[in-house]
């Protein structure tokens, strides 16, 4: 869909505001490689801009909340994240825009920059699990209810709903049901204790990007503090990222040893994501490993 022209009127006012100078939007190519929005470079007098849109069926906003998850990162200042100019809605249609980020192919030692830098952004720390708000996931509501024990928050913030969705649509085998009950009874025993940390919270290949000087920077995330295995979990997802960029991350701030073994038991939230919003094939692979554990 291209931009609306009402909503590219309104963020040439927005831009004129902020920038203290008149700004027209020339031109809004959409760019590709998001899973959920609509997404678009803006040509202006002023310079590039980002600009993501959706129709406004979600409330909140799931851009309110990517706005606080974006500045909850940067205010950790251990990696760039892009600045938001302004997030609202015109005509039904609700809109982040954001600085552009121009970027350029990763260098050699971007994978190790990154790594090191993510391990600093996990050493940002809470006294609970969890954050002072609820957010998104993609489309999907994420509970964030405090709680001092991560397998407590894990299994009621955020497996056990959507395992629940998962079942009230019948998108998920009867018997993995079962399984996943068991499964609560034996994490305990399956996860070293972390202290939280805060986490980009949906952390694949394409949530980030590598800025023109070289830079890691973070976008679209779902942040909350949690057990930092999760993110490094999620980077094995849809893979793209490089021994190297695990390698760094190890040497700056250690993982318990096994973490690779744990790495499919963290990704059954991820996989449970994917299963409620996009069906198909992740019931067999939730189900899979599931068997592998219980
Ligand atoms: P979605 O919420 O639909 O998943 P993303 O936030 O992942 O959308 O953005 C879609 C694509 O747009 C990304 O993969 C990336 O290539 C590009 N992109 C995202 N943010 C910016 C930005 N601030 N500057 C330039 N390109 C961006």
């Amino acid at each position: 869909m291209p931009l609306p022209q009402p909503l590219a009127e309104h963020l040439g006012r927005v831009l004129t505001e902020k920038l203290h100078e008149p700004v027209q939007v020339r031109d809004a190519r959409p760019v590709a490689g998001g899973s959920i929005n609509d997404a678009f470079r803006l040509h202006t007098n002023a310079g590039e801009f980002f600009v993501k849109t959706n129709t406004a069926d979600c409330y909140p906003s799931p851009f309110v909340s990517e706005e606080r998850g974006l500045g909850i990162l940067r205010e950790a200042g251990a990696l760039r994240v892009p600045e938001v100019l302004a997030q609202g809605e015109v005509d039904g249609t609700t809109f982040l825009l954001l600085e552009f980020i121009a970027q350029e192919e990763e260098d050699r030692d971007f994978q190790a920059r990154f790594g090191r830098a993510l391990a600093r952004l996990h050493r940002s720390t809470n006294n609970s699990f969890g954050l002072g708000h609820d957010n998104y996931i993609g489309l999907l509501p994420q509970v964030n209810t405090p709680h001092k024990d991560w397998v407590e928050f894990l299994v009621q913030c955020r497996l056990e709903p959507l395992v629940k969705m998962a079942r009230d649509n019948g998108r998920i085998h009867p018997g993995d049901t079962i399984r996943f009950e068991r499964l609560y009874a034996r994490l305990p025993a399956l996860l070293p204790p972390e202290m939280p940390a805060l986490l980009h919270g949906d952390l694949w290949k394409h949530n980030y990007l590598a800025s023109a000087n070289g830079e890691p920077v973070l976008i679209d995330p779902a942040v909350y503090y949690g057990h930092r295995e999760m993110d490094l979990a999620m980077t094995k997802l849809f893979g793209g990222f490089d021994r190297e960029f695990y390698e760094a991350y190890n040497n700056e701030e250690p993982l318990v040893p096994g973490w690779e073994e744990r790495v499919e038991l963290c990704n059954l939230y991820p996989l449970l994501v994917h299963l409620n919003l996009f069906g198909g094939s992740y019931a067999d692979r939730v189900g899979s490993v599931l068997r592998k554990y219980v």
